[in-house]
This record gives C-alpha cells, sequence and structure tokens, in this order.
C-alpha cells in the first residue's frame, strides 16, 4: 500500500503522460502509477547506489522493466532529451535540497510541463525557485500521516509573483486556512515561542537580541496569517 503522502503526489500525476521521479528511492511512485495504467512510461532517478538497487529490483519484480527506466544520476540529470518528459515528481526531501535540484538541472526541464514537489521541511525555497524561472504554482496541498505534516506543490510554466507571505505560507493554503495548515502554523510558532524563552534566559549579547528580534517578526507574521 502506497503511502498517503505519496498518494497525495501521484493524484496530481496527468493521466497518460511521461513521468520523471527524481530522487525515487524504491520506486515506490513511478511503479503504482504504472500499476494503475496511470502513466506511459516512466524514469526513475537516484544518486545513491542502495536507494538505486532497490528500485531496480522494485521496477523488475513489477515487470516494468520495459516501461520504467532506473538510472544512476545527480538530480535532473536522470531526464534526457529523448525521454518527452512532461511531469516531474520530486518527493520525500527538504525543499532546500528539491529547490538546488531544480536549480541545477534547469536544461533538463526542457519538455517538462508540470512540475510536482512534496517538501518534508521549508517550501519556501522552492516557491522562489519558481517565481525565478519562469513557473507559477497552480495547486498547493497540505496533509498530514503519522503525525508529520507535509506539502504539496503543483508548478506549471507561466509568470506569477507573490507577497512576502504567500511564499512563506503557500498563496494557495493561506487561502485556504485547512485544519492541517492551522496546525502546521501552530506548531511553528510554539517551536518559535520555545527559543524565545532560550534567548531570554541565555546572555544578552548583541546577536541573541537580532535573533530574539527576527523571531518575534516571524511569530507575529504567523499570528497575522
Ligand atoms: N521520493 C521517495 C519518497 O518520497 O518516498 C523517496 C524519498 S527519500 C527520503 C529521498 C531520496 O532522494 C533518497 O533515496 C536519496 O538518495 C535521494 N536523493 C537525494 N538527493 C538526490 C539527488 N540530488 N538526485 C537524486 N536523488 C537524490
Amino acid at each position: 500500500e502506497l503511502s498517503k503522502r505519496l498518494q497525495y503526489v501521484a493524484s496530481y500525476v496527468p493521466e497518460g503522460v511521461r513521468l520523471a521521479d527524481i530522487g525515487s528511492d524504491h520506486a515506490y511512485l513511478p511503479c503504482y502509477l504504472m500499476e494503475r495504467g496511470q502513466i506511459e512510461h516512466a524514469v526513475a532517478g537516484e544518486v545513491v547506489k542502495g536507494p538505486f538497487e532497490s528500485a531496480e529490483r522494485n521496477v523488475r519484480e513489477h515487470g516494468f522493466s520495459d516501461k520504467i527506466d532506473v538510472r544512476l544520476a545527480n538530480g535532473l540529470q536522470a531526464i534526457h532529451e529523448e525521454d518527452a518528459i512532461h511531469t516531474v515528481t520530486i518527493a520525500g526531501m527538504g525543499g532546500p535540497l528539491i529547490a538546488q535540484i531544480l536549480e541545477s538541472g534547469e536544461k533538463h526541464l526542457a519538455t517538462v510541463e508540470r512540475i510536482i514537489a512534496q517538501p518534508n521541511i521549508h517550501a519556501r525555497p522552492i516557491r522562489e525557485w519558481a517565481v525565478s524561472n519562469n513557473w507559477k504554482l497552480i495547486d498547493e496541498a497540505i496533509m498530514k500521516e503519522d503525525g508529520k505534516i507535509y506539502e504539496i506543490l503543483v508548478l506549471e510554466r507561466g509568470e506569477a509573483t507573490y507577497s512576502e507571505d504567500e511564499l512563506q505560507f503557500g498563496p494557495y493554503l493561506m487561502r485556504e486556512q485547512s485544519e492541517v495548515f492551522i496546525e502546521k502554523w501552530q506548531r511553528e510558532a510554539e517551536a518559535k515561542r520555545n527559543i524565545l524563552q532560550a534567548l531570554q534566559k541565555a546572555q544578552k549579547t548583541e546577536d541573541n537580541a537580532r535573533r530574539s528580534e527576527k523571531i518575534k517578526q516571524e511569530l507575529t507574521n504567523i499570528e497575522g496569517v
């Protein structure tokens, strides 16, 4: 059974596309989508040998070796022009790493029309990358599984500008204000309050004062949203 988190990611993959799943680990996502007849072809990219071998094994056991190419490659380098990839998924990593993978592999996105990113933490760098590279958010989701909260960002080509708050909280997510969204930011606020308390007990250095001010500002932003 595929995790609820990856099922959410899968739900944003259009019907019949050629998919590249970057950082695929066991290739669970492409195998699931292929099993349901939802995609035509897939590339599963992995940069680490162990997960790459698990992906190969899993694809072979599913009998998909002719439909899912498993490649040992860094980031978007797994995508070759002739693959004609339409949709890219990058799930289960931190937002800064996802943004860095997108940034350093931009030229491999020539045929790509949709990117589905699922950062475990810090989605903001992905939104910032999108704005500076002519991609825009077309949807976002937030969900909880096993007590952990995950965001899913869906990008397509196009121009967009976002406010500070929209970059931080997500334009769709902050408008929707779902229960999980509120819980996520209550958790973040709580963590910031704890840091603030610790800082106030700590030595009154200039550096600590600066950090306190910054955290207070972040708290005000969270409370505002
Ligand atoms: N995508 C799967 C999921 O969401 O369940 C696996 C997530 S796993 C936590 C992250 C995977 O990304 C690891 O297998 C890791 O080796 C791989 N990874 C990290 N950096 C990568 C990169 N630059 N290129 C390709 N794979 C990468």
